[in-house]
């Protein structure tokens, strides 16, 4: 058995990233300036393929990035900026952090839930085109443990019928759909939360092509503050400032930008790790009956390895995913659930009258999924003994 507690993340910290964050405070200059405008541009350069990059951008406008104190912030400010209120419907899938679920309700709006594919946790463009109604205003599908969920077709009738797709990207920076990177067009917001693929501490990143809604979504995350070119070249509040619309206080300080920055200079590097290592799970567990991984999207996609979740279906042994987990912890292995269904959370079932039985697949795997640990600095021993724990978790399981 491991020795040391193997975390199921643990973000990838270098002595540069040190080094990055270490200056911005040397500088006296730490909340939101010149590091925040750099981040901006690099993450925007880089969704567009940038100089490293594989992914290209064909046609379409240039992309505005705009760095927020969390990704939840970002979505906040997103269905502000877009308007959403009392009477709206927004489409997103139950299988999502709550934090979507609990802005819909917060801004009056009215989530409508649809069920994921069994095997990919995506949801799928026919069912969310299934779930439209007039009063549809937007939609939030989300690119799933690093997959891309088919946001073509749903770009396609989002368009044609004038609802918003707002794609949750939280878990895909460097995820690609059809050789481009998630990002590159529409409207996305990415995390960088500890756990995510790239870390600021805390943050998020809003993109999107149309100029206006970024200026809006800009001046939202900012005491809604009418600013100009000038104020935003100078990173300067300039004293003339004034409130256009009442707005929130969203904005990216330069100590977590010079941390995105820097994490953005090895971010395929950590993707590609992550990816090695999820390619050696899938092998090693290829034999384990009582798992099973989640299966790869149909169509042509990159998937940048967020998580590695496999479903605990227990086999003959009749150990649920809570057991498993519990005894994977006694054996100094760390596991997480992503995630709970939203509609099964006490609010929901006591407000909305949601229960069990409505979205089959999602209710599914609420109960058996469970993320293996999987991050840039663990090694192929690691998983070897993540492997080892779980075949003896099933072979002794009166020795749980
Ligand atoms: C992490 C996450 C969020 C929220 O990100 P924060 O930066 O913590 O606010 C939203 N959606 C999904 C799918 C996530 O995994």
């Amino acid at each position: 058995m491991r020795s040391e507690f193997l975390p199921f993340s643990r973000p990838s910290i270098t002595d540069a990233d040190i080094a990055a964050v270490v200056d911005v405070l040397r500088s006296r200059w730490i909340t939101t300036g010149p590091k925040a405008a750099e981040f901006e541009r690099k993450f925007a350069e880089y969704l567009i393929g940038g100089q490293a990059g594989s992914a290209s951008k064909s046609g379409g406008s240039e992309i505005q990035a705009i760095a927020m104190a969390s990704a939840t912030g970002a979505m906040h400010v997103m269905l502000k900026a877009l308007d959403i209120g009392p009477g709206d419907e927004v489409i997103t899938p139950s299988l999502t952090w709550v934090s979507t679920i609990n802005l819909i309700v917060l801004a009056g709006a009215t989530p409508v839930f649809v069920d994921v594919d069994r095997d990919t946790l995506m949801v799928s463009p026919s069912a969310i085109e299934a779930a439209v109604t007039p009063r549809t205003k937007v939609v939030i599908p989300v690119h799933y443990a690093g997959a891309a969920a088919d946001i073509g077709p749903m770009r396609q009738f989002c368009e044609k019928r004038g609802i918003a797709l707002v794609e949750d990207a939280a878990h895909a920076l460097g995820t690609e759909y059809h050789g481009e990177r998630i990002g590159n067009r529409g409207i996305t917001v990415f995390s960088f939360h500890p756990i995510k693929n790239i870390t600021t501490g805390e943050g998020g990143m809003v993109c999107c092509e149309d100029e206006s809604l970024a200026n809006r979504v800009r001046r939202l995350k900012f005491h809604g503050l009418g600013v100009d070119a000038f104020d935003r070249q100078m990173q300067g509040r300039s004293p003339q400032a004034e409130t256009i619309e009442p707005g929130y206080k969203y904005n990216m300080p330069d100590m977590s930008a010079a941390l995105g920055l820097s994490q953005m200079a090895r971010v395929d590097e950590m993707n590609k790790r992550r990816g090695d290592l999820a390619m050696y799970y899938r092998k090693k567990l290829a034999d384990v009956e009582e798992v099973a991984p989640l299966a790869d999207p149909p169509y042509p996609m990159k998937h940048s390895w967020h998580l590695f979740i496999v479903r605990v279906t227990g086999g003959r042994s009749g150990i649920t995913r809570e057991d498993f987990m519990e005894a994977l912890k006694k054996r100094n292995i760390g596991t997480g659930i992503h995630f709970r269904a939203a509609h099964m959370h006490k609010y929901y079932v006591e407000t909305m009258g949601m229960r069990r039985g409505m979205l089959p697949n999602t209710e599914w795997n609420s109960d058996r999924i469970c993320s293996l640990p999987l991050f840039p600095d663990m090694t192929q021993a690691d998983v070897d003994d993540v492997v080892a724990a779980i075949k003896d978790v099933f072979a002794n399981p009166k020795a749980r």
